[in-house]
């Protein structure tokens, strides 16, 4: 018996236990659209927050002006400065810096923090040329990207609800984080404003938007998941009596929180189990890029384990969680040589097998095909979700017209057999006819200037 052909059974078992043949796919859908509503209609009762961003006014095009963009969300922040020409001159110049943020800082206080970032905000406000053009008697106006859990009471203003990827600052939870960077800013004398606080789910979409109308989705699948869609102010019951003077809000869903429906398997329950957030971001942990190597890793150290897969040893290596990550079975996935040389060498160098037969790295690639299949098809379902429950408050929004979805994030510009799969799910959900103008389209790093588009959009000045 070929070592490898063992391995056989437990390949067909996850492909099964992975299934997501239309009937799933639908039921998934139907579960997203179910749960946005339940979230929309209070708080603290569905899988899905459902977040209220305040966002009303998106951008048009006609947008004049210079503007500034702060992001923070991660280990570094970034700023950026644009140069908005309106319908014809659309934008003039951009600029950008990036800064990491010390070690340090992310267990400081709240004013340390804040006062590393307002520095840098001043440095570049300082660098600013002669090409960028302050009309007289106004402020600098900033689009303030914080991709932290925020419970937001305007378009600038929202409260921290807590740190998450490793931050641990201390005074800042349950406080204003636009008042924290302006206080920091006074401090410094620096004398700019934030217009628009949001999240880079909503960043995406204003970005995305302001070129093209029929924008009225984003999505990102990156390191994590998200997506954000235009949502009218009559289907939001839990905005309650609150007067509201325009027709539309961009909800965050925080769809990675979703788990109804989901074809999940024992690896999917051990990784979950072994997290820092067990029971939480299910559809994250089996959509998002972060995720899907170690599931990989999961099935073939079981593989390798109790089938023997790549003959008598087990390399220390692969059972080190997270050692293999999304692009090497990315990478693995491209070999389309005869002998897959390309995998047999990922095999050695990430995780430590040393010698593989041609028919394990076969197993391997079906592996890999399985995971992101999985995981590309049950993020085309969201999607389709979103839209239908869109489609059944008001008839004909979506379907049967232009409908633009904005992409963006790591995993979808880099896999092409997942961004494959999400097409293909999409397609089949909505047929052929609907999906023809359904468009899944790539919105490269819309999020930084959209945010510069929300506080030009949402200026005090307009
Ligand atoms: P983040 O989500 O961390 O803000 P990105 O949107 O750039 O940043 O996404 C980075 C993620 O994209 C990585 O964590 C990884 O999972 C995924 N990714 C990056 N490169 C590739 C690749 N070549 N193939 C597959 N996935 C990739």
């Amino acid at each position: 018996v070929r070592s490898s052909s063992l391995a056989l059974p437990i390949l067909t078992h996850l492909k099964k236990k992975c299934d997501t043949s239309l009937p799933v796919l639908r039921h998934v859908a139907e579960a997203m659209a179910i749960d946005m509503r339940s979230g929309l209609a209070a708080d603290g009762v569905s899988d899905l927050k459902m977040i209220l961003t305040y966002v009303n006014t998106l951008p048009t095009g006609n947008e004049e002006g210079l503007f500034y963009a702060l992001d923070l969300g991660g280990t570094n922040f970034r700023v950026l400065r644009v140069q908005l020409g309106g319908k014809e001159g659309r934008v003039k110049d951009t600029e950008f810096d990036q800064v990491s943020i010390p070690q340090e800082l992310m267990f400081g206080t709240s004013e340390e923090l804040f006062d590393f970032i307002a520095s840098g905000l001043e440095k570049f406000a300082q660098k600013e040329s002669g090409r960028f053009h302050l009309p007289q008697g106004r402020k600098r106006e900033i689009g303030f990207t914080f991709s932290f859990p925020v419970k937001q009471i305007s378009i600038d203003s929202g409260i921290l609800m807590k740190w998450t990827k490793g931050f641990a600052v201390s005074g800042a939870a349950g406080r204003d984080v636009v008042a924290c960077l302006n206080e920091a800013m006074e401090r410094r004398g620096l004398d700019m404003r934030v217009s628009a606080l949001v999240n880079d789910t909503v960043g995406t979409l204003a970005g995305a938007r302001y070129w093209d109308d029929d924008v009225m989705v984003a999505v990102i699948l990156g390191t994590g998941t998200n997506a954000c869609y235009v949502e009218r102010i009559d289907a939001i019951p839990k905005l309650q009596g609150q007067t509201h003077s325009y027709r539309n809000m961009i909800v965050n869903t925080e769809w990675g929180a979703f788990s109804n429906g989901l074809p999940l398997t024992e690896f999917d329950k051990e990784m979950d189990a072994a997290s820092i957030n067990p029971g939480e971001q299910i559809f994250e942990k089996t959509i998002s890029g972060m995720y899907l190597g170690e599931i990989v890793r999961r099935v073939l150290l079981k593989m390798a384990q109790e089938a023997a897969l790549f003959g008598d040893f087990v390399p220390d290596k692969l059972s080190m969680p997270f050692v293999l990550r999304t692009p090497a079975i990315c990478a693995m996935q491209q070999d389309n040589s005869s002998d897959l040389e390309a995998v047999g060498t990922i095999l050695s160098e990430v995780v430590g097998v040393t010698c593989s037969s041609l028919s394990a790295r076969k197993t391997v690639v079906e592996a890999c095909d399985t995971i992101a299949k999985r995981g590309g098809r049950l993020a085309g379902a969201g999607i389709v979700g979103i839209l239908q429950k869109m489609e059944q408050d008001s008839k004909g929004l979506i379907f049967g017209k232009r409908t633009v979805v904005a992409m963006d994030g790591g995993l979808y510009e880099n896999y092409p057999q997942y961004r494959r799969y999400l097409q293909d799910a999409v397609q089949e959900l909505l047929g052929s006819e609907i999906s023809e103008n359904v468009i899944i389209e790539h919105s490269k790093d819309g999020s930084g200037i959209g945010a510069a588009l929300l506080a030009a959009a949402n200026s005090k000045y307009a």
